[in-house]
């Protein structure tokens, strides 16, 4: 029987990069997944079709995390519809890169609120429910930025640093009812939030990550599907990174 047979999951910002790696391989471990998106419904549709091709089982919802009713909203109707949510990844995210002296307020409150607001609000909406079953897995996406700054990434530092705090203190609020959480950082990762940056940069970058090379979002799936899975219920507010030996 697959591992996570029966477990329903909802993963934020699961139809591109790495969350649509994440909803493929929750998916082909036996969940059925709730791919949210933001705009791009076609890939919405590609990943759903992608899954059902495999056996396995997909839908797509529309929602933008970065507004809590929204949010409330995407949590509320997957429980509305399979009568639980046993795994939450809170992966959507965007950047909004510029030098600290330079950044705009809107740059500010457009990266706290995708990605760090938003993995509030779903996580606050997911625990009741999943305290009421005593089962719940939760994983928030941060990033190496988060843990070791990041010129030019004030606002996406901010964000992912505390995506880590929020991440320990909801493991400590909800660890006697079987919930854990836990954060996974990936180091860089080949997506298109990545394929933007000039040659300079990427080979810059490159000469700092020990294992010589960009990440691929299925290895970033790979840490996720473990924190998700059978093996792993003793672990919670733990930060896992998957970034090439980068930030050690
Ligand atoms: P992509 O830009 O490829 O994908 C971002 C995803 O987030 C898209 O599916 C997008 O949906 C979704 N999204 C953005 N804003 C919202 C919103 N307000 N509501 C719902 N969904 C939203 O990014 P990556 O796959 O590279 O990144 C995924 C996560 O991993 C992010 O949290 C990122 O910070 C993190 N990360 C990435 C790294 C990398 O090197 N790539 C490194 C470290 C961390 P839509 O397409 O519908 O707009």
């Amino acid at each position: 029987m697959p591992s996570l047979q029966d477990r329903i999951a909802l993963v934020t910002g699961g139809a591109r990069g790495i969350g649509r790696a994440i909803s493929l391989r929750l998916a082909r471990d036996g969940a059925t997944v709730v791919i949210n998106y933001q705009k791009n419904e076609t890939a919405a549709a590609e990943v759903v079709a992608a899954i059902a091709d495999h056996g396995g089982s997909a839908v797509a919802v529309q929602s933008d995390v970065s507004d809590s009713a929204a949010a409330d909203g995407l949590v509320r109707q997957t429980v509305e519809r399979f009568g639980r949510i046993d795994i939450l990844v809170n992966n959507a995210g965007i950047i909004r890169d510029g030098l600290l002296v330079r950044m705009s307020d809107d740059d500010w409150d457009a990266v706290l609120n995708t990605n760090l607001r938003g993995a509030f609000a779903c996580l606050r909406a997911a625990l009741r429910p999943m305290a009421r079953q005593r089962y719940g897995r939760i994983v928030n996406i941060t990033s190496v930025s988060g843990i070791m700054g990041n010129p030019g990434q004030a606002n996406y530092s901010a964000a992912k640093a505390g995506l880590i705090g929020l991440t320990k203190t909801a493991a400590r609020e909800i660890a006697g009812r079987n919930v854990t959480v836990n954060a996974v950082a990936p180091g860089f990762i080949t997506t298109e939030l990545t394929s933007g940056l000039p040659d300079k940069v990427k080979e810059s970058i490159l000469g700092q990550v020990p294992i010589g090379r960009f990440g691929l979002p299925e290895e970033v799936a790979d840490a996720v599907a473990f924190l998700v899975g059978e093996g792993s219920g003793y672990i919670t507010g733990h930060v896992l990174t998957v970034d090439g030996g980068l930030s050690m």
